[in-house]
């Protein structure tokens, strides 16, 4: 824990009547030193980080976000997601600004088609809270970067124009940024297209911003059934009651399914205890746990990154303790483009003319016949 260098009396984040609107948290996040400084003891790290960090990725928290972070801890893991330090300035080699090639597979301003029946389409530069392990930091926060109305004729004309794409993912920045009666237009064009199997939307919404979630949304979600819901939850801390019951009422009232991706990250979710708890809790919320990534080699983020050796050891202590119902996949996405790559865990341990030998999650080997 770092040391405090202003010893002011702390806010709370806040007391607002308005609080519950998801438009409020968006007009009031706290964007600078002097807003972070009135809810959290700041170290000079961060201070001096904050100041440095707009000429490389904007800094901006939810009032809601923010009052998950431990005022007084700047290890805390909310903290650590959001509040820029001195690591991100230290370049290193393999670090790049598009680790995963989007915009080199990218026909149409906003969509990126990298696997031949996916698409991915990004529709939105604002998000609540800027993680600083983002992928897209090099566009996100970016006005120009945003599809226009243009762009959007464009895309659309070119999901059609493609018989082999079948899923569409939703993205950005976050598309829940979007305004309902827009996200009914695009889902429904979407859906109006014969080749288009599935629709998924990527938000970190319920994590960030779950006020986001309103019986009008759903009602949106509904008319479209079915559409596919991944969220982004890293760390037990964020599955609140209230994250809770917004995720209730999208699997309820919006009829979607729900599933998360997390990134490991170093000195936020990297044991075998936080992964079991936020597992165990993010399926007794109704989500499907689906990925768990090797943070992207992304500028300013090697200081999150966990060697891969250890998330695959992580994984195999956790693969046979708890319900493979709660165990997602151990993925990389490839620098450069090459696309996901699963990091399974060896349990083949030799292969006989007439037998396998295996070693099972406690250790102990058995050997099964051909
Ligand atoms: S919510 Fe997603 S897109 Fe937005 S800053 Fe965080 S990781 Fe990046």
């Amino acid at each position: 824990m770092g040391t405090s260098s202003d010893h002011r009396e702390l806010t709370p984040v806040s007391t607002d009547p308005e609080w519950e609107n998801w438009k409020w948290q968006i007009q009031n996040r706290i964007r600078d030193e002097e807003g972070l400084s009135r809810h959290l003891e700041l170290t000079s790290d961060e201070r001096e980080s904050l100041k440095k960090c707009e000429e490389l990725f904007s800094f901006s928290v939810t009032p809601y976000y923010l009052g998950l972070a431990d005022p007084k801890n700047d290890d805390c893991p909310i903290r650590l997601q959001v509040v820029p330090r001195k690591e991100e300035w230290i370049p290193r080699i393999w670090d790049r600004p598009d680790p995963l090639a989007e915009e080199s597979y990218m026909p149409v301003k906003g969509v990126t088609h990298r696997y031949p029946d996916r698409a991915l389409w990004y529709l939105s530069h604002v998000c609540a809270v800027y993680c600083r392990f983002c992928t897209r930091k090099r566009k996100v926060s970016q006005s120009s970067q945003t599809p226009d109305g243009e762009d959007w004729k464009q895309a659309l004309e070119y999901f059609k124009s493609r018989p082999e794409i079948r899923e569409v993912i939703l993205s950005g920045g976050d598309p829940l940024n979007l305004s309902d009666s827009k996200l009914d237009f695009l889902l429904s064009e979407l859906k109006r297209i014969p080749h288009i199997n599935q629709v998924r939307i990527h938000t970190r919404y319920p994590v960030t911003l779950p006020m986001r979630i309103t019986p009008e949304f759903c009602a949106v979600l509904r008319r479209h059934f079915p559409v596919f819901i991944v969220t982004h939850f890293n760390h037990p801390k964020e599955l609140t009651d209230f994250s809770r019951e917004k995720i209730r009422m999208l699997v309820q009232d919006g009829s979607a399914t729900v599933l998360n991706q997390s990134v490991l990250l170093k000195g936020i979710n990297d044991s075998v205890e936080t992964l079991v708890e936020l597992f165990y809790g993010l399926t007794s919320a109704g989500i499907k746990p689906y990925y768990l990534h090797h943070c992207d080699e992304v500028y300013g983020s090697a200081h999150f990154r966990v060697p891969i050796s250890k998330g695959v050891e992580l994984m195999k202590s956790i693969r046979g303790r708890i319900s493979g119902l709660c165990v997602p996949l151990y993925v990389v996405d490839l620098t450069g483009g090459g696309g996901k790559v699963p990091l399974p865990a060896e349990y083949l341990e030799e292969e006989k003319s007439s037998s396998y030998v295996f070693r099972n999650y406690r250790g102990d080997l058995y050997e099964i016949g051909y």
